[in-house]
């Protein structure tokens, strides 16, 4: 399962994060998932228990954010929410939207001890 290994990733991470600055457990975790990470936010809370077991995070709340997903038309020129990759722009009905956000997923805060 793909979130399964993005979840093991980041708790890498996090683990990596609290030898460097000095904490032991973790309160709370707040992710943010975009729309069109291509992450299944269910999978993800599915996988944050057995992945957390024995570490920092054992235990921790788990909060994610939905990021929805922009980009920017390359015909009209406007900042667009697009629910999919390579839709249409919804202003102008053509053009290619590059995409600015929503396919990331990133830590975006720890409450730590
Ligand atoms: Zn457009």
């Amino acid at each position: 399962m793909h979130e399964l290994s993005l979840m093991e990733g980041m708790v890498q991470g996090i683990q990596e994060e609290a030898l460097r600055r000095g904490f032991t457990r973790v309160h709370q975790v707040r992710l943010e998932v975009g729309r069109l990470a291509g992450v299944e936010v269910e999978a993800l809370r599915f996988a944050f228990g057995p992945t957390t077991e024995g570490t920092v995070l054992e235990g921790a709340l788990l909060e994610i954010l939905e990021l929805p997903g922009q980009g920017l038309c390359q015909a009209c020129g406007q900042t667009v929410e697009v629910e999919a990759r390579f839709d249409l722009c919804p202003v102008c009905g053509e053009g290619f939207v590059a995409l600015t956000s929503g396919t990331e997923m990133r830590v975006k805060d720890l409450d730590v001890d």
